[in-house]
């Protein structure tokens, strides 16, 4: 543990975002664990664990790598891929017991051609209802069905899923489109209902807290409010789910910066009176968003401290001409539970999700 730039990362609050999710769901519906891009940059391998002591044994990634990773850490249970994986490493996904998401019939097909014995390979097949993003097309219901149909005679088909694409905002023509969505899936769910098929899920996060009540409703796939942030900022969460992340660095270096002197890169900070100035060890190499330049802050003791200038690569600025007794060393959030990702995220006008996933790898995560 390098202390310079570290996330504290509470695998308790992890399992207490999990069970108060859970009591929103009715009784029957399980979790499926959404750990891809590393558990939203909370460690994949650690999240599993913890979630695996909670009893879940249905895990979802986004490739190869990642699924394998899990099994090679005695994950156990269901793992399912739910993007692209390459027809090379087919073998792989038999060899390691994960379930691949069927794109397209196109990428069927270049399985089908891969002349490997596939009778054991495990897939569910990605139904697009109005995302456009992977599946088969829910409209065209009569292809699709026999799409289902010859994948399910050739292999392992062991499920159904598709994507709710704004099941997190609440306003009419969203309730609308979702509700019509679901409609669109339960049709060609089905339409193969003799098939007898295990996995047919279709809710995310937000849909699990607001359309739960629907026909396939046995499984939620939770991903952002696992690990405590919003699926939109609008959302109001279940009392007592919270982030489970800290950011943490350390201040590295304080002077005194004179009335009219300039900080940073490009010199876009001009000191309008004497001030105090601390260096913060953490930079835009470690996910920490150059856009906050002039823009951010940090919390230092319950206090604000705004940055100064722009985010180095490793390095940034910060005022502290109001924070008292400030010494080198001394730790600094950049995130926790009162400034958390969705926060920082309206700041840069983009999404908590996409703040978690972007802290570095050399970020070090410390669990407690
Ligand atoms: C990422 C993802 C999820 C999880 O979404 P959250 O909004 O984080 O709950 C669920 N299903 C699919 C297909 C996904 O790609």
């Amino acid at each position: 543990m390098v202390h310079r730039s570290w996330l504290e990362i509470d695998l308790n609050q992890i399992k207490k975002n999990y069970q108060i999710y859970k009591t929103q769901l009715p009784t029957n519906t399980k979790v499926m664990a959404v750990v891809k891009a590393d558990a939203y940059g909370h460690g994949d391998v650690n999240i599993a664990e913890c979630m695996q002591q909670c009893g879940i044994d249905l895990f979802a990634v986004s490739n190869i790598e990642e699924a394998i990773r899990l099994r090679l850490n005695n994950i156990k249970g269901e793992i399912l891929i739910l993007g692209y994986t390459p027809i090379s490493c087919i073998n792989d996904l038999m060899k390691y017991d994960i379930t691949q998401a069927i794109l397209s019939n196109e990428y069927f097909e270049e399985i089908l051609n891969s002349n490997l014995d596939i009778t054991h390979l495990k897939c569910q097949y990605a139904i697009d209802t109005g995302m456009n993003r992977i599946g088969l097309d829910a409209d065209d219901l009569l292809n699709t069905e026999q799409s289902i149909r010859f994948v399910a005679k050739n292999l392992n088909l062991t499920g159904l899923f598709t994507h709710l694409c704004v099941a997190d905002t609440d306003n009419e023509k969203c309730i609308a489109f979702t509700k019509e969505q679901i409609k669109k899936f339960e049709i060609v769910a089905d339409s193969v209902a003799d098939l007898k098929l295990k996995y047919i899920h279709c809710l995310n996060s937000a849909g699990g807290l607001s359309y739960n009540n629907c026909k396939y409703n046995s499984i939620v796939r939770l991903g952002i409010i696992l690990y405590g942030l919003k699926p939109d900022y609008s959302n109001v969460l279940p009392d007592g789910i919270h982030s489970a992340l800290s950011w943490k660095s350390v201040i590295s270096m304080i002077k005194d910066v004179h009335k009219g002197e300039t900080i940073g890169y490009g010199r876009t900070f001009i000191a309008e009176q004497d001030m105090k100035v601390a260096t913060v060890p953490t930079g835009y190499a470690d996910g920490y968003n150059r856009l906050l330049s002039n823009k951010g802050h940090v919390i230092i003791n319950g206090k604000n401290a705004p940055i100064l200038g722009r985010i180095c690569m490793d390095q940034f600025m910060i005022d502290v001409s109001n924070i008292e007794n400030l010494k080198i060393g001394d730790e600094i959030d950049l995130l926790n539970t009162n400034y958390n990702a969705d926060d920082m995220a309206q700041e840069l006008n983009t999404i908590g999700y996409e703040i978690i996933c972007d802290i570095g790898r050399r970020v070090s995560r410390l669990y407690k």
